[in-house]
């Protein structure tokens, strides 16, 4: 017997029938005698038009702007879910399951006090526990808690992958299962290069690269709590039949498993090829070359909440002048240009010049820590293939790098089978 949290998002959820083929995979491992609790997202597209039911409200001249309470924000929205969860049970209970739908101030999910983007602090899971026990299965409302100030609050969007890790580590389940329509986490995005493998098997570290790159099969935050709570996650599809065979195996079923490195006997080198659009590039030319240049640029770039990824600074030839290129999303470009112009005098820079439409492609790999000349790889394939870089970073597990936008297909491809993850 084992302890599982079941999660299912949206589009696994979006009708009538669907909810019915979840309620089947719910019961596939009741029946398995195992102790379930599931939690669920709203149907697919209900957060959307609740989000735009606030935006749309009119403005009255001089009042401020719908969005602005968000309370009311998070009350609206957190509705979908309380839908789900009640449709979902009574599905579970025509099947003779012991069902109940939980909605988050009842368990309750605390969080902070951030309305809109709330940072779950604690659940109490004792009570699930029991009832798991007892064989009922607790049917929670993903995406939402209960804020110190007592009022629901919302985790951001995709926040109900981590209600379900959150649960899950609560309860100390065995292990997290995230359905969703894709079959697991591949190599690389599999509409780029069709040659994409799925992974068995993922590190935490990994994934929380991958996922930060925009493999959005799951929010990167509840990447993070998985690896803090060791919370086995495993992604998998709820699109096949649930009563196919395999789909209840408890060691191996179809799908990939998120876990602890250790657990990973067959370490590649590579694991995995992400990219991110959209990057945008901005150089600092001539600057002068002395202590506490690099926090007059990137103080006022972070209190203005732009984003700053890649940096790089060259070493300067006589020791007075240097240069400095980074990177920021394409849509901040304009605003972090305005805030370098409004601050040249204290920076003292000679020209600032930027380009957008870049994309940074990205090599992961814990198996990197321990072998060298991985960097060399991807650099010879991508001058092979003609590919110019732009800029490079790397960290123990990561290579990124920084290319023209029309090539960011051509070089996921030129690595992909460089590292040798094609399938064959
Ligand atoms: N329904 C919420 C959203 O669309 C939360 C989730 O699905 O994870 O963002
Ligand atoms: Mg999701």
């Amino acid at each position: 017997m084992a302890r599982i949290v079941m999660k299912f998002g949206g589009t696994s959820v979006a009708d009538l029938d669907r909810i019915h083929n979840v309620a089947r995979h719910v019961k596939r491992e009741v029946d398995a005698g195992h102790e379930v609790a599931v939690v669920v997202s709203a149907m697919s597209g209900k957060t959307n038009e609740l989000v735009a039911w606030v935006q749309n409200m009119p403005k009255v001249a001089g009042g401020n702007a719908p969005f602005y309470d968000a309370r009311e924000y998070d009350a609206i929205v957190a509705s979908g879910e309380q839908v789900t969860s009640g449709l979902l049970a009574i599905a579970l209970q025509s099947m003779g399951i012991n069902a109940r739908s939980w909605q988050g101030w009842q368990i309750p999910i605390r969080t902070d006090n951030a309305h809109g983007a709330a940072r779950i602090l604690d659940i109490e899971g004792a009570d699930i526990i029991r009832r798991m026990g007892e064989g009922q299965v607790a049917v929670v409302a993903g995406f939402q808690g209960l804020g110190p100030d007592n009022r629901l609050a919302t985790l951001g969007r995709g926040g109900s992958d981590t209600s379900a890790v959150a649960i899950a580590a609560a309860v100390k389940a065995d292990r997290c299962d995230i359905y969703t329509d894709v079959d697991g986490v591949y190599t690389t995005d599999p509409r780029i290069e069709p040659k994409a493998r799925r992974l068995k098997k993922i590190a935490f570290e990994e994934m929380l690269e991958m996922a930060s790159l925009g493999a959005k099969v799951l929010q990167v935050r509840s990447v993070e709590l998985a690896m803090v709570h060791k919370v086995r996650t495993f992604v998998r599809s709820s699109f096949e039949d649930p009563d196919a065979p395999g789909m209840g195996d408890l060691l191996n079923p179809p799908g990939t498993l998120i876990c602890d490195e250790e657990e990973i006997v067959e370490q590649e080198v590579v694991t995995g090829i992400a990219y991110a659009k959209d990057e945008a590039q901005i150089s600092l030319r001539r600057l002068a070359d002395r202590p506490g240049v690099s926090a007059a640029i990137f103080g006022p770039l972070a209190e203005a909440h732009i984003n700053v990824d890649m940096i790089v600074q060259n070493i300067s030839e006589d020791g007075s002048k240097t240069d400095m290129t980074f990177t920021v999303p394409s849509g901040d470009v304009d605003k972090a240009l305005r805030v370098l112009g409004d601050n040249k005098e204290k920076i003292g820079y000679d020209v600032i010049q930027s380009e957008a439409g870049l994309v940074k492609v990205s090599v992961i790999g814990i198996g990197m820590r321990s072998h060298a000349g991985v960097a060399a790889s991807a650099f010879r394939a991508l001058a092979d293939k003609g590919i110019n870089i732009k800029a490079i970073t790397t960290s123990e597990i990561k290579i990124s790098i920084l290319i023209d936008g029309p090539y960011a297909e051509l070089a996921v491809r030129t690595l992909h089978s460089a590292y040798g993850l094609d399938k064959s």
